[in-house]
């Protein structure tokens, strides 16, 4: 898919979270959705339109310094906690001991958004993989 504007990638979001809600979740196991791309090139910006559809009444920003943010999920979905990490930062594994990323992955009731997962060694169980791409100041390749 190709997006002209933020709001059209905030949209495609929108989008791919209807299809995401009629998938099986697994036993012991969050969702889990990797967002890669370069700096700039959307995923942010898709993070918003994702809590937009959850009904998320916080603004979903960065949490490039914080590296996670939890949202509250409180409309009729499979999931309670909506979960933002942002790997960017991370150089290594040990930055991530403040996060219980075990409980975190373990529980289905958590559906968790990562920004840079290949800066993360630990391996979990990715249900969905959506690669952006910057293609012109306004227009965004993303493929999921
Ligand atoms: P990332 O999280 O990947 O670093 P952000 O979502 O934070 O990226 O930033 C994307 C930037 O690009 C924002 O400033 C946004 O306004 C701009 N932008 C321009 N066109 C688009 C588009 N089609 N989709 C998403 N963002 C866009
Ligand atoms: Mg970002």
């Amino acid at each position: 898919m190709i997006t002209q504007s933020p709001e059209e990638t905030r949209q495609l979001a929108r989008e791919f979270m209807a299809n995401l809600g009629v998938s099986p979740l697994p036993e012991n196991s969050a969702t889990i959705v990797e967002l890669v791309g370069d700096l700039g090139a959307g995923k942010t910006t898709f993070m918003s339109g994702v809590g937009e559809f959850l009904g998320v009444k916080e603004p979903i920003i960065s949490p490039t310094f914080l590296i996670q943010r939890n949202y509250k999920i409180e409309g009729n979905f499979p999931w309670k906690n909506l979960v933002h990490l942002d790997a960017y930062r991370i150089e290594d594994e040990k930055e991530l001991a403040g996060i219980d990323w075990e409980k975190y992955s373990n529980n289905r009731e958590n559906l968790i958004f990562i920004e840079w997962p290949e800066n993360l060694r630990t391996s979990f169980s990715v249900t969905k993989r959506i690669e952006f791409k910057h293609l012109s100041e306004r227009e965004r390749e993303i493929q999921i």
